[in-house]
């Protein structure tokens, strides 16, 4: 079998085995967490206790989260469902927050995709407003100021949603200490299954449900729960991880690009331990992409989490990064399972490239 390296932690991460079993175990309960029998009281615990992980994960009540069908499906309740006459979102956000409603206003970012505090501070004028900011940025791993975009909200009564997805596990994250209204998680970045989420929503902010129908999820979700997803979430809500030893293989990476020629991007600013996002100019990010999984190693261009196919990176857009090298941009997340060896295979195959390219450029010079 071919030997390969996977470095797409922040398209999806690869099922903890902690979370496999833990649904391989569920896959035969029968109740339904709605009936009021035996077996529906069973299926319920165990909902129950998932919620409890979950919400330990974020050190939030228990009663505050509710299940969905992912991050999207969070970012869509949380900007869809809630009672404000304006909702505002910074330019970086993925496109499950900027695509969730048609109305939403864009706050700037500076060059390395910080939100532009003074910028979102003249937009605010009293109105009821949700503002939502991601915890961290998916393609760069940027981490935003979370914390002073809430104390600006507090001070003209603004709402605030976070998108946690990235950030929880990678980096501390604690809803009650940074005084948010609303979170967004998905199971599938952390180790869990893909397809279950939660939004994590404050008692007392008032949520019109986006998918109604049974009085699930507190009325705020309507449909049975997808149970075995829920119990696989909080079977990898229960892993803490120490992302120390992931960020020095991130670093060994970083170093080993950088000395041939890569710009890092958001490099100065607080970032994920895991994640890496660098141009090589000349280098367009698709061959890259197709020729390191030629090798075996699998990373994205921009966001992978759209279609599939590689377009401009709206967050580098955002960044003002310069559009030929923003489109030589590839992202290289890390996770649980990745090893030295992983890094090294990296190395070998990008380097390759790069030669590749540097030969052309000076063959090309030389013949002018
Ligand atoms: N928010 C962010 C920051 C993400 O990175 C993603 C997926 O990449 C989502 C939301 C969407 O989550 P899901 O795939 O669970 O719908």
């Amino acid at each position: 079998m071919m030997k390969t390296a996977y470095m797409d932690y922040n398209a999806t991460a690869p099922i903890l085995p902690s979370a496999a079993s833990a649904m391989a175990d569920a896959i035969n309960l029968v109740g339904n967490p709605s009936s009021v029998h035996r077996l529906g009281r069973e299926a319920r615990a165990k909902m129950e206790a998932a919620r409890d992980a979950v919400a330990a994960l974020v050190n939030a009540p228990r009663d505050w989260v509710i299940f969905t069908s992912g991050g999207t499906e969070a970012d869509a309740l949380a900007l869809d469902g809630v009672d404000c006459e304006r909702v505002l979102v910074s330019a970086v956000e993925h496109a499950a927050v900027l695509n969730a409603r048609a109305d939403v206003e864009v706050i700037a970012v500076d060059a390395n995709g910080l939100i532009d505090l003074t910028a979102l501070e003249n937009m605010l004028d009293g109105r009821s407003t949700l503002i939502s900011v991601m915890a961290a940025n998916n393609e760069t791993g940027v981490i935003q100021p979370v914390k002073d975009v809430v104390a600006l909200a507090r001070k003209y009564g603004a709402l605030v949603h976070c998108d946690a997805v990235q950030a929880v596990g990678k980096t501390p994250f604690d809803m009650l200490a940074l005084d948010l209204d609303m979170v967004s998680l998905s199971a599938h970045k952390i180790g869990g299954p893909q397809g279950v989420g939660a939004l994590v929503k404050r008692e007392g902010i008032t949520l019109n449900a986006v998918q109604r129908g049974g009085g699930q999820e507190r009325s705020l979700r309507g449909g049975t729960e997808n149970l075995i997803g829920i119990i696989g979430f909080g079977a990898a809500a229960k892993e803490v991880m120490d992302f120390s030893s992931i960020e020095v293989l991130r670093d060994l990476l970083e170093t080993q690009t950088k000395t041939r020629g890569a710009k890092v991007l958001g490099e100065t600013v607080e970032r994920l331990p895991n994640t890496s996002c660098f141009a090589f100019e000349g280098l367009p990010s698709e061959r890259q992409v197709m020729a390191l999984d030629l090798a075996g190693v699998m990373v994205s261009a921009g966001s992978a989490c759209s279609s599939g196919t590689v377009k401009a990176s709206h967050v580098l857009k955002a960044m003002k990064v310069d559009e030929e090298l923003a489109n030589c941009a590839i992202r290289v997340s890390l996770g649980w399972g990745s090893t030295k060896d992983d890094v090294e295979m990296f190395v070998e195959a990008w380097s390759k490239l790069v030669e590749r390219v540097q030969t052309r450029k000076s063959s090309r010079s030389n013949a002018a």
